[in-house]
């Protein structure tokens, strides 16, 4: 019985491997972010103080144009500009 049910798992992992190979193949090894407003180079994010540590929100405000009102992390819109992080653009 037990055996059955590890024979049973094995085949599982080794198509649930082959699916991540698959979509590794698909999407690159380092999939893209998703285009929200938390991944923008415009989104200044709020965070809130507990005793002496800052802890990151769901929201913040875009510093973009004219949309400079509060803005969720979720939320994105056409002006979205992937935030960098090397060296020179912290
Ligand atoms: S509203 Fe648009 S430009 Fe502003 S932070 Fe969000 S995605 Fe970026």
């Amino acid at each position: 019985m037990v055996a059955e049910k590890v024979k049973q798992l094995e085949r599982e992992n080794i198509l649930l491997k082959a699916q991540v190979e698959e979509l590794q193949n698909l999407c690159g090894t380092t999939a893209s972010v998703p285009m929200n407003c938390e991944y923008c180079r415009n989104f200044i994010q709020h965070y809130i103080k507990i005793d002496a540590q800052y802890s990151p929100i769901c929201s913040g405000h875009c510093v973009a144009g004219k949309q400079t009102k509060s803005r969720r992390t979720d939320d994105t819109c056409k002006a979205f500009v992937r935030k960098t992080y090397g060296r020179n653009h912290i």
